[in-house]
């Protein structure tokens, strides 16, 4: 694990030679693992030429394709720190980021260059942009790969030089730099090995964003570090994310909630040949039980297993073991991988440590936690206590056999009358109702100020006409008084991050 984060990654990549270690979805296009590693290194001296320095930042603003290992690993090994943008980010919001990191380069791709070119304008500091494909006036990644300049030689301190720096998804504020060093990542990626089975023969798809630490890690470097195919699609869509799992007889699925939701409840499904997958593992946000069974039950699959994470731990400390999870208990996010210390504590009281089944913040403490937030020491104080325990912001508990629940997050806990209720419990169990698509619930003020819960609610194509008053039954029949849905607005979609979150910022905003 002491190594740069391409040598961990690409170690093997000889080893497994001309098996495919990338194919684009859409045109079937592959890179081998020898072609992976051969291009990676010619990019690199290509970048290096260009001016790439040991140090630098470089923006890598580029959907899910099959270059972007390419241009991450290339960067890397010419000493930089990728920082990986938001595809759709607009140029003010690239802008910003390119400020905030200091970035000096950027890679992108030809559709987006527009943006990227304000972007860098908005910004200033930007020395040059590369592109992936070919655009006129721009260096091409492509015409690297016939450069005949030497393999930089950088000597790289795995222990202090960043690898990566993602910015948080600003699901509850603005987003922040994430310092990520190699190492962090390596060992990470070494931790969580025993749990991912993504060895050659093993097809993963690549749905999920890379520029987000999840698609990153369990898209990305978890599986062309163990020999798998990734195959890669640039966005989420039902119809080509069903076809392709099933022309490509993809093994093992990495999502996040709503993709479990549409697993478990669209029609489309039923049309597809889905028989090739071994396992789906859902992380990032809270998913129900009910809905896992759900979806599990539908495919013939082993319950949904689940992982836990998050960017300032490089990001993961839970997982369910493929080996346990048909014996997980239904809802855990896992147990805790090796090397991590967690720590539940108190929610008015951070000192007191609370035994199995009460729930408290959730603290880590472990080689994976981030260097800290990008120029924002007061931050990362905040987040990460002298003794090295990162609060994690989110609310949980572990049963007598050390498996953990995530409730939700502290921010997010609604405080009606003294007691205090979990917008996610709330809306798994909104999801529950046959008429209903998708939920998001969060906390409102009523008249005389008491803080309740308002219930966003998508109707279900098939029952245009549920109502209010059914959707407050339907929860109030199921759960203690004081967690009754109090209120229900009835919207065309529920906003979500790139990441599969609920944006109940967003929905706070609006109310
Ligand atoms: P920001 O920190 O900018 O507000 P964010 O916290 O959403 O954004 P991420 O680092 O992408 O940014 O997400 C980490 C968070 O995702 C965790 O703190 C937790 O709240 C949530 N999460 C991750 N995995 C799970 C899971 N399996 N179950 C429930 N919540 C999860
Ligand atoms: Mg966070």
């Amino acid at each position: 694990v002491n190594l740069p984060i391409h040598e961990a990654v690409l170690s093997r990549a000889a080893e497994f030679g001309d098996a495919p270690a990338l194919i684009d979805g859409t045109d079937g296009t592959t890179l081998s693992y020898e072609q992976l590693d051969r291009f990676h290194r010619r990019v690199a001296a290509g970048l290096a030429e260009a001016g790439v320095r040991r140090g630098d930042v470089l923006a890598l603003h580029s959907p899910n394709t099959i270059a972007f290992p390419t241009a991450f690993y290339a960067a890397t090994r010419a000493g930089a720190a990728v920082t990986t943008v938001h595809p759709l980010a607009t140029a003010e919001e690239f802008a910003k980021q390119l400020g905030d990191s200091a970035a000096r380069w950027i890679v992108t791709v030809s559709p987006l260059l527009d943006t990227a070119r304000r972007a860098a304008e908005l910004a200033g500091g930007v020395r040059e942009i590369f592109v992936c494909d070919s655009a006129p006036g721009h260096r091409s990644l492509i015409d690297m790969l016939g450069s005949t300049a030497p393999e930089p030689d950088v000597a790289i301190d795995p222990a202090e030089d960043l690898a990566a720096l993602p910015y948080s998804s600003g699901t509850t504020g603005t987003p922040k730099g994430v310092m990520l060093t190699h190492r962090q990542i390596a060992t990470n990626l070494a931790q969580l090995e025993p749990a991912i089975d993504a060895g050659p023969g093993e097809r993963v798809l690549a749905v999920l964003p890379f520029f987000h630490i999840y698609g990153l890690t369990a898209l990305m470097n978890a599986p062309l570090r163990q020999g798998a195919t990734v195959v890669v699609l640039p966005r989420f869509d039902l119809e080509t994310f069903l076809s392709a799992i099933q022309n490509h007889r993809i093994t093992a699925l990495y999502v996040a909630p709503p993709i479990v939701l549409a697993l478990a409840k669209h029609p489309l499904v039923a049309q597809y040949d889905l028989s090739s997958l071994k396992y789906v593992i859902s992380a990032a946000a809270p998913l129900d039980a009910g809905l896992a069974a759900a979806c599990s039950r539908r495919l013939g699959l082993p319950p949904v297993g689940q992982a836990y994470g998050m960017t300032e731990l490089s990001p993961g400390t839970h997982v369910v073991p493929l080996d346990a999870m048909r014996d997980a208990p239904a809802g855990t996010v896992g147990k805790l991988i090796a090397g991590t210390e967690m720590r539940i504590v108190a929610l008015d009281d951070p000192g007191k440590d609370l035994g199995p089944r009460e729930s408290g913040e959730i603290l880590i403490r472990g080689p994976q936690v981030m260097k800290g937030y990008l120029g924002r020491p007061d931050a990362t104080a905040a987040l990460i206590d002298p003794h090295g325990w990162l609060h994690t912001g989110d609310v949980g508990h572990v049963d007598e056999d050390g498996w953990l629940f995530v409730v939700d997050r502290v921010k997010e806990l609604i405080k009606y009358k003294g007691f205090q209720v979990a917008p996610a419990e709330l809306e798994a169990l909104l999801l529950t109702h046959p008429g209903i698509a998708d939920a998001a619930v969060i906390g409102v003020h009523d008249d005389d100020g008491n803080e309740i819960p308002r219930a966003y609610v998508v109707r279900q194509p098939t029952a245009p006409d549920l109502t209010e008053a059914e959707v407050m039954m339907h929860v109030a029949e199921r759960v203690a008084p004081y967690k009754r849905v109090r209120q229900v607005v009835f919207t065309a979609t529920v906003p979500r991050a790139a990441s599969g979150k609920i944006l109940r910022r967003e929905l706070r905003e609006r109310a």
